[in-house]
C-alpha cells in the first residue's frame, strides 16, 4: 500500500498489506500468547504497560512527525495525539491490580465474581486520529489481560507500526501486541470472521460498522462500534456570544473537519442569530489552514483527493455559502473552512450526511424545544455543544439531545477517564474511562457450597 503525504500528493512509504493467511497467522500468535499473557501478574502487566508508555514519551517528538507526514495534521495536534496514546496507556496500566470481582452473599456456600480476559480482541483504526483511537482500544485490552491485533487504516499506518516496535522494546512479549496493516475488505475483515478473534472494536464508518455487526453475529462476537457523527453546537441569545462565535471553528474545523465529534451543525437562536454571525465571520477567516509543519498552523490538508471530492460535492454551485476560510493553493489536498447558512436546510446532504470535512452549516431555531427537536433531527448522536448562562436550561437541554458527550460552554469530548460513546447509529457500547474494562473482559459467577 502506497502512503501518502496529503501536504504534497507523494508517496512518503510503502507498506506491505497483510493477506487473509497472515492474518490467520497472526492470529494463531495471538492466541498462543494469549494463556501466557493472562498469567502475567498483575503488577507485572501493569510495569510494562507504563515502560511501554514511557517509551511513548520518549518518542513523542518522532511520533508527532510521522503524523504530521502521514495524516498532514498540525505538529501541535499530532503532539496532543501522540501524548493522548501515552496517557491512555497510563491510566490503563493502574487497571491490573485493580480488576477485582465481587463477593456476593449467598446462603449454602460462598459467591465470587472473576474479571477474566476475552482472548485475542483486534482494534480497526481510522485514517482520522490513528495514535489516539488505536491506543483506546489497545490499552484497557492488555490491561486486562487480552492480546491485540490493530489494523490501522489504509491511509494511515505508519505510526501504528512505529508503536508496535516501542511494545516489543517495552519487553511485551511476542504475539501480545501485533499491527496487520491491510485493506479493510480483506484483514479488517478476515478479523472479524475469525473464530479465533473475540472481540472487535471498530472505528470508522457506519457503514462499515453496519457490515462487522453482521459478520460478529454467527459466532455472537463482541463488539464495540465507535462510527459516524453529526453533532450539534447549540448557541442560546443569552450565551457568551463572543465566546460561543469564537470557539465554533474550532469545534468544527478543527483536523479538517475529520472529526467524528464534529459540531457542523451549529444551531443559533433566531434573537442572536445576525449577531453570531457576525462573530463568526472574522473567526472562520481567522482560522490558519497551511503547512502542519509550522507550529502555528491550525488546521492542515483532507486526507486524500478522493476525500476532498466528496467534502466538494456537499457544496455544489448554488450551495447557501455565507463565507469561507482560506486554504493554500497547489499541491495537497487542501480545501477552505466554509460556513453555510441554511435556514431551509432539509433538502441539503449537507445537513443528514456526514461529511467530515471543514463544512458547518448555521440553522436558526426559536425555543429551547425547537433547539431539541432540530438537534434530535438526526441519525447519529455522538456529541454536541450547548452555550447559554442559565444552568438548568443547559442541563435540561443537554439531557434532552440523544448524544453520548455532551459539553456546556465548551466543546470538549474526549477525556480518557471519562466515557466516550455514542447513541442511535453513532456506535455501540463506550471506550475510556473506568466502564471500558468491562467490555474487554468476561464476568464468571462462581458458587462454592460450603453445607454437606
Ligand atoms: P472506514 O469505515 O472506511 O474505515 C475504518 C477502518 O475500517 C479502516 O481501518 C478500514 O480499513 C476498515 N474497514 C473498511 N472496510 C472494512 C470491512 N469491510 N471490514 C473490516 N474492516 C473494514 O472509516 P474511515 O473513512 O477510515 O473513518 C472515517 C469514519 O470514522 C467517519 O465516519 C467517522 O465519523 C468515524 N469515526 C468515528 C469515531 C468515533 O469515535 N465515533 C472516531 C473517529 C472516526
Amino acid at each position: 500500500m502506497q502512503v501518502i503525504n496529503p501536504v504534497t500528493g507523494e508517496v512518503v512509504r510503502t507498506v506491505a498489506e497483510t493477506s487473509a493467511e497472515e492474518t490467520d497467522e497472526a492470529v494463531a500468535r495471538a492466541e498462543a500468547a494469549s494463556a501466557s499473557w493472562r498469567a502475567v501478574a498483575p503488577g507485572d502487566r501493569a510495569r510494562l504497560l507504563r515502560a511501554f508508555a514511557d517509551l511513548v514519551d520518549a518518542r513523542l517528538e518522532e511520533l508527532a512527525r510521522l503524523e504530521v507526514l502521514n495524516a498532514g495534521h498540525p505538529i501541535g495536534q499530532a503532539r496532543w495525539e501522540a501524548g493522548n496514546l501515552r496517557d491512555v496507556l497510563l491510566y490503563y496500566s493502574a487497571a491490573p491490580e485493580r480488576l477485582t470481582g465481587l463477593q456476593i452473599p449467598v446462603p449454602g456456600g460462598v459467591d465470587v465474581t472473576f474479571k477474566e480476559p476475552l482472548g485475542t480482541v483486534a482494534v480497526i483504526v481510522p485514517w482520522n486520529f490513528p495514535m489516539p483511537i488505536m491506543g483506546w482500544g489497545m490499552a484497557p485490552a492488555l490491561a486486562a489481560g487480552n492480546t491485540v491485533l490493530v489494523k490501522p487504516a489504509e491511509w494511515t499506518p505508519l505510526t501504528a507500526l512505529r508503536v508496535a516496535e516501542l511494545a516489543l522494546e517495552a519487553g511485551l512479549p511476542e504475539g501480545v501486541l501485533q499491527v496487520l496493516p491491510g485493506r479493510g475488505p480483506v484483514t479488517g475483515r478476515r478479523l472479524a470472521d475469525h473464530p479465533g478473534v473475540r472481540k472487535i472494536v471498530f472505528t470508522g464508518s457506519t457503514r462499515v460498522g453496519r457490515e462487522l455487526m453482521a459478520a460478529c453475529a454467527p459466532g455472537i462476537k463482541r463488539l464495540t462500534l465507535e462510527l459516524g457523527g453529526k453533532s450539534a453546537n447549540i448557541v442560546f441569545a443569552d450565551a457568551d456570544l463572543e465566546r460561543a462565535a469564537a470557539t465554533a471553528p474550532y469545534a468544527v474545523f478543527e483536523n479538517a473537519g475529520q472529526d467524528c465529534c464534529a459540531r457542523s451543525r451549529i444551531l443559533v437562536q433566531a434573537s442572536a442569530y445576525d449577531r453570531f454571525m457576525e462573530l463568526l465571520e472574522p473567526a472562520v477567516k481567522g482560522v490558519a489552514v497551511g503547512d502542519p509543519a509550522a507550529e502555528e498552523t491550525e488546521v492542515g490538508p483532507l486526507i486524500s483527493a478522493e476525500h476532498r471530492a466528496k467534502v466538494a460535492s456537499y457544496v455544489p454551485d448554488g450551495a447557501p455559502v455565507a463565507f469561507r476560510g482560506t486554504a493554500p493553493d497547489g499541491p495537497g489536498f487542501w480545501y477552505p473552512p466554509t460556513v453555510l447558512a441554511a435556514p431551509d436546510h432539509h433538502g441539503l446532504p449537507a445537513w443528514h450526511e456526514e461529511v467530515f470535512g471543514p463544512v458547518a452549516l448555521v440553522v436558526p431555531f426559536t425555543d429551547e424545544a425547537d433547539a431539541v427537536r432540530i438537534a434530535n433531527d438526526t441519525a447519529y448522536g455522538l456529541s454536541g455543544s450547548i452555550w447559554t448562562r442559565d444552568l438548568g436550561r443547559a442541563l435540561r437541554t443537554a439531557r434532552a439531545v440523544e448524544a453520548g458527550n455532551l459539553s456546556v460552554n465548551s466543546h470538549s469530548s474526549v477525556r480518557y477517564w471519562t466515557p466516550f460513546g455514542g447513541y442511535k447509529q453513532s456506535g455501540l457500547g463506550r471506550e475510556l474511562g473506568p466502564d471500558a474494562l468491562d467490555a474487554f473482559t468476561e464476568t464468571k459467577n462462581v458458587f462454592l457450597a460450603t453445607e454437606p
